[in-house]
């Protein structure tokens, strides 16, 4: 259920040396151009309208530590935008306009054909790569969840405050008609409740190895 799937994904990408992709960027990016736009997010046309005239781009990591694809949108890099509360709120109600999620996946679709990565959301097993060579879904807790988005801020957020909006999120990420949040038939269900981060990749990690096609190795140098 999509809990600490950021976490996980980034320190999976740093150790097999692939790109992190976490879906959620763009969703997040098309609420802050529709708010800065000061388009209403309920006005699913007019949202569609601008999102489809914006130019979105996925660019390699601006530091060299980070393994995380950047999002800019007509040019201007969203990323330092997207954890701002305004776009934490408005998120859901932009992800659920189908034609949004349209223009959202055959950018990701493009995307994920550019060489080995991680690539994490919700819909990712069922909707964007449903022939993904592996697919995990990570489970665990409401509570479990909050407690983590709290300290990935980095700040005493009231921790009761955080577990209601991560609840509302997941709710309403749940009830939507377009892409509802639900596992893949073929995703292996990891649930990381009671697992330490380095646990959680471990395993993860396991899986992928278990999963990918050998390598090929050509020995010998004769005709
Ligand atoms: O994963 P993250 O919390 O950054 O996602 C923000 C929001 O973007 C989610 O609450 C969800 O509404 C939407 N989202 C989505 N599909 C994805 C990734 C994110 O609907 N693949």
């Amino acid at each position: 259920m999509a809990s600490g799937k950021t976490a996980v994904g980034r320190e999976l990408a740093r150790r097999l040396g692939w790109r992190l992709f976490d879906t959620g960027i763009m969703y997040r990016a098309a609420t802050w151009q529709a708010q800065k736009g000061s388009i209403y997010l309920d006005d699913d046309e007019s949202v569609v309208e601008l999102i489809r005239h914006s130019d979105f781009q996925l660019r390699a990591p601006a530091t060299a530590d980070s393994v995380e694809l950047e999002v800019y949108v007509d040019g201007e890099n969203a990323t330092p935008h997207l954890r701002e509360p305004e776009v934490e709120s408005g998120v859901p109600t932009v992800a659920a306009i189908a034609g949004v999620r349209t223009l959202m996946v055959q950018i990701q679709q493009q995307q994920a054909m550019q060489g080995c990565m991680i690539v994490v959301g919700r819909d990712i097993g069922t909707v964007v790569l449903p022939d993904a060579p592996v697919k995990i879904f990570l489970d665990a807790s409401a509570e479990v969840r909050a407690q983590r988005r709290a300290k990935e801020r980095n700040q005493d957020a009231d921790r009761a405050s955080v577990l209601a909006a991560t609840n509302r999120r997941d709710e309403l990420d749940q009830r939507r008609a377009a892409s509802p949040l639900v596992a893949a038939q073929d995703a292996i269900t990891l649930n990381t409740s009671s697992l330490s981060l380095v646990e959680a990749v471990d395993r993860a990690e396991q899986i992928i190895r278990a999963h990918l096609p050998m390598p090929v190795s050509v020995v010998g140098g004769e005709a």
